[in-house]
């Protein structure tokens, strides 16, 4: 960890103030004007520089925890392991202010082993560019001076189109092995080369993926799902050989069976479009998206209710990822009634009663998308596909409004 930082002035990188969240900004002036650095880090400084729009503003500085609870209103420190702290802001937006910190002298971090126990090792920002996961992602923004700064080499990386693990790829990914799923997401987000060195071990250490907490990696399979290029992301998943580590038997599915995976990624890319237009598919909506081609066979096979052949499904697949409980519970209500919307569209049967479940609109949007490859326009739904298939069917409405007169 010697060597100075590469330093870009603007020119160099072209990142405007224009294009940084006005609170974010606020909060680094203020916290130089109290004498602290603060920088722009992580994810937004990558963003910028590859000309993306930025999903949040993190700012990492030399200020403590508790003096930024000191200097800001509507601070709450949170975090066990590593206390960091979220400035509130209006409509529910957060600022997340993390203190420089070094890797612990352990190895382990703050992404693995017990979070319990608090360790807050504060560092340099070298230390801080240091412990991070990729080079892209190690960059920092000085604001007051308008300058990259560079410690690790990632606006080479940059330059390279390449996702290159900071420090010894084999031993980063042995501390936590999710830094795996993290370098296979950025290149595929960005459409960058995976470096050699790196794209070996994570052949080499895939297989550690399961002893990552179930609960962390529901975390990172709902950044996934919430972000608009799920499907470049599965697809470098699948390709490294990821999936099954992560969803058991449905990815072991995915990665062996062409057709089936090739359904899927037209799911995603019909559900990738609409993100990407600013719809905020819902997360068990997304879910029962990325299950559906694994588990149709079994709506074709199988007659009575598919609740409990789902469940058992589930259970059988020994995902590593851990669905809460009630989301599982939801994912399966909105698979059980989009396979019955299917099985209505070729037989004309429907319990237009369904319509009062909560998963309803969820499934109805699902099926829109097994029948026509795309989720529903405004004026689209499942009704609308019924009421085509079977015009001289009363549809719910017209039923009650008859039960109604009778
Ligand atoms: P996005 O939020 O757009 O997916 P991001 O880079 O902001 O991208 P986050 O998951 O929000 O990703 O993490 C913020 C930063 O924290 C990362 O840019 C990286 O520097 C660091 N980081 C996150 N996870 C790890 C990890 N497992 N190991 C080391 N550093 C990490
Ligand atoms: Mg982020």
């Amino acid at each position: 960890m010697t060597g100075e930082a590469v330093i870009l002035k603007k020119p160099e990188h072209g990142i405007s103030r224009r294009n940084i969240d006005a609170d974010a900004l606020r909060i680094i002036y203020r916290l130089h004007s109290l004498g602290f650095t603060a920088y722009l880090t992580g994810g937004a400084v990558r963003d910028m520089m590859l000309g993306k729009t930025p999903k949040d503003f993190d700012i990492a500085t030399d200020a403590r925890p508790g003096q930024i609870k000191k200097y800001f209103p509507r601070v709450f420190i949170i975090g066990r392991r590593f206390r960091l702290a979220h400035i509130h802001f209006r409509e529910g937006k957060i600022i997340e202010v993390a203190t420089f910190r070094r890797q612990s002298g352990s190895g382990a971090t703050e992404f693995s082993a017990d979070r319990n126990v608090p360790e807050n090792i504060y560092g340099s920002p070298r230390e801080d560019a240091f412990r991070r996961d990729i080079t892209i992602n190690a960059l920092f923004y000085d604001a007051v001076t308008a300058s990259v700064i560079d410690y690790v080499g990632g606006v080479a990386d940059l330059r390279l189109r390449r996702i290159r693990v900071i420090g010894d790829a084999g031993e980063r990914f042995r501390e936590d092995p999710v830094r795996i799923w993290r370098v296979i997401r950025y290149a595929a987000r960005a459409g960058f080369a995976i470096d050699a060195d790196t794209e070996r071990e994570i052949a080499g250490q895939r297989h550690l993926l399961p002893q990552c907490s179930g609960a962390r990696l529901f975390e990172e399979i709902s950044k996934d799902l919430s972000h608009a290029e799920t499907r470049l992301v599965i697809a470098g998943l699948r390709e490294h050989g990821i999936l099954r580590h992560i969803i058991g038997r449905a990815g072991a599915e995915y990665e062996t069976n062409p057709a089936c995976f090739a359904r899927l990624l037209q799911f995603l890319s019909g559900a990738d479009g609409e993100t990407a237009q600013g719809v905020r598919i819902p997360l068990d909506e997304m879910a029962a998206i990325l299950f559906w081609p694994w588990l149709e066979p079994l709506f074709t096979a199988a007659a009575g209710d598919m609740h409990p052949i789902l469940k058992n499904a589930f259970v059988a697949a020994e995902m590593n990822v851990n669905l809460p409980k009630s989301l599982r519970a939801q994912v399966i209500e909105i698979l059980v009634l989009a396979g019955r919307m299917i099985r209505a569209l070729r037989n004309g049967r429907m319990r237009w009663s369904l319509r009062g479940r909560p998963q309803y609109p969820q499934a109805s949007r699902l099926c829109f998308m097994i029948e026509k490859g795309r989720l529903p326009g405004n004026e689209e739904s499942f009704e609308n596909l019924f009421r085509q298939a079977f015009p001289q069917i009363p549809t719910w409405d017209r039923q009650r409004r008859r039960r109604r007169r009778e």
